[in-house]
């Protein structure tokens, strides 16, 4: 344990709290980010008087307090240093209600999203956001980083699902929201500061969450598509054709899919497949499989769609959906490569991707550049790596991804949040005013600057 680490397990200790240890966490998962225990002592909330108590005592101390809740984020926000104190939040799990006739769950912070799936499924509804972290990642998480997944195209990122929030702000005060309803027009809406703020600003202990009806998977499709051009035209004509009961349109370049299929060991089954992109249609069970198969022969014969799989089974399904799921197998083959998370506007999706393409390879000709991500709302997740490490070109190759995004009005973090990341970007390539005034935001809330420092902001 370092100094700083056992100076402050003792303290907590001495305060009757249960401190865990440098050794406790090591036997522990530290989640996708290698930095996220590196502070060596944590202490686990299981209610809200635990968590104002934890805050009250490391504003006595000047201690900063990194809130984790399933350590499944990928820009950075949940990892910690020594000095600091880690706030576990996923043993504060309970489902305080579901409120089916209002289509609202009211929830502790550190419940999954496949918890809570599971437990509103029952009564026929869903929240309405989904992806592949879902057994682990905490609903106080995805409101902290304002996640995404499959589904936004459909519902919306967790700023348009969230309705109402429970926060301890350093100072101890607690912000009562927990608001039922889409409509509150009380002034300034304050919980959206804390969508998004990647513990920063206070800790969320409560959300209130919009559901929407559940609906049950049908056809899905593996469609291999000419280019990002032809798919986009695709899953416009699905749109059109079968509306909201379109469940997912996920892409994946060539290289992507190839590498991924091939170290889940099913490229053979789709090596026949010709085509740049693939994109993943699922439609809901209302949809007819001869509506849907003549919809997509119709593109077909447009030419549109160069060939398409369809799952006969739900096995084959699970098969297709495990080379979107499974992409950190990309990292398997490509050690330390780059990650990114950008969003593209629809319209200018196809020629984003060559041009950038081609900028990086002239950065640096052996990248190997890796795309898939969310086609109905143009988020998509690059990894760039090379046979040799990469890792130190990221800020060469951010600066060469992201030129021109901000004029298109696309946005160099899409849904995993900035972090320690994506800082330096984001005042590189923020506006300056709305930079001020989160400045001010943290400021005015966070005056110690004890929650979560140095991430998404550095402060002078
Ligand atoms: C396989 C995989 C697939 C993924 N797919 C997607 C995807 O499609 N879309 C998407 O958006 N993300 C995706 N992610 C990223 C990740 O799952 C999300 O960012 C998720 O919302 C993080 O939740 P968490 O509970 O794990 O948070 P953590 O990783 O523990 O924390 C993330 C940030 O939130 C803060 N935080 C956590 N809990 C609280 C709290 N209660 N109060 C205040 N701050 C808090 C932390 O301090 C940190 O800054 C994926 C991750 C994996 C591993």
């Amino acid at each position: 344990m370092s100094g700083q680490s056992d100076r402050i397990f003792e303290q907590l200790k001495k305060n009757g709290e249960t401190p865990l240890s440098r050794s406790d966490l090591n036997a522990r998962d530290p989640g996708i980010d290698a930095e996220n225990f590196s502070a060596g002592v944590a202490v686990s909330a299981m209610t809200l008087e635990d968590v104002r108590r934890v805050v009250a005592w490391c504003a006595r101390q000047s201690v900063s307090l990194v809130t984790q809740g399933g350590r499944t984020g990928l820009a950075g926000g949940a990892a910690s240093s020594p000095g600091q104190l880690i706030l576990m939040m996923d043993k504060f799990d309970s489902i305080r209600e579901i409120d089916a006739a209002s289509g609202v769950a009211v929830v502790d912070a550190g419940v999954t999203l496949s918890q809570l799936e599971d437990e509103v499924r029952a009564l026929g509804l869903s929240v309405g956001v989904d992806f592949g972290a879902r057994g682990s990642c905490t609903i106080g998480g995805m409101v902290a980083t304002n996640a995404g997944g499959a589904e936004a195209f459909r519902h919306g990122v967790m700023r348009q699902r969230v309705l109402g929030l429970e926060v301890v702000l350093p100072n101890g005060a607690v912000l009562s929201d927990l608001k039922k309803v889409a409509k509150a027009n009380e002034g300034y809406d304050i919980k959206q500061l804390f969508i998004g703020s990647e513990g920063t600003l206070g800790v969320i202990t409560g959300v209130v969450l919009k559901l929407v009806p559940a609906i049950q998977r049908g056809e899905t499709a593996l469609v291999a598509a000419p280019d990002a051009r032809s798919a986009l035209a695709v899953f416009q004509q699905l749109r059109r054709v079968f509306g909201s009961e379109l469940l997912a349109a996920e892409i994946m370049w060539r290289d992507y899919f190839l590498t991924t299929a091939g170290e889940l060991g099913i490229a053979r089954k789709f090596g026949h497949l010709q085509g740049e992109v693939f994109v993943i249609f699922s439609v809901t069970e209302n949809v007819n499989a001869d509506d849907f198969l003549e919809t997509l022969a119709d593109c077909m014969e447009r030419d549109e769609i160069t060939d398409v799989v369809i799952a006969k089974n739900e096995q084959e399904q699970k098969g297709i959906w495990q080379v979107r799921e499974e992409s950190f197998l990309i990292d398997r083959v490509y050690p330390s490569g780059c990650w990114f998370d950008i969003s593209i506007p629809l319209s200018s999706l196809d020629e984003f991707v060559r041009e950038s393409s081609a900028r990086l390879r002239a950065l640096c000709p052996e990248l190997g550049i890796f795309i898939m991500g969310h086609l109905g709302d143009g988020n998509l997740h690059y990894t760039i790596a090379s046979e040799k490490p990469v890792e130190h070109l990221y800020k060469e190759i951010s600066k060469v991804l992201f030129a021109g995004l901000a004029e298109i009005g696309g946005s160099f973090s899409a849904e995993h949040g900035i972090g320690s990341e994506k800082r330096e970007s984001l005042v590189e390539f923020g506006d300056p005013v709305k930079l001020a005034l989160m400045a001010a935001a943290k400021q005015t809330i966070d005056p110690q600057n004890m929650m979560n420092p140095g991430k998404i902001l550095k402060l002078s």
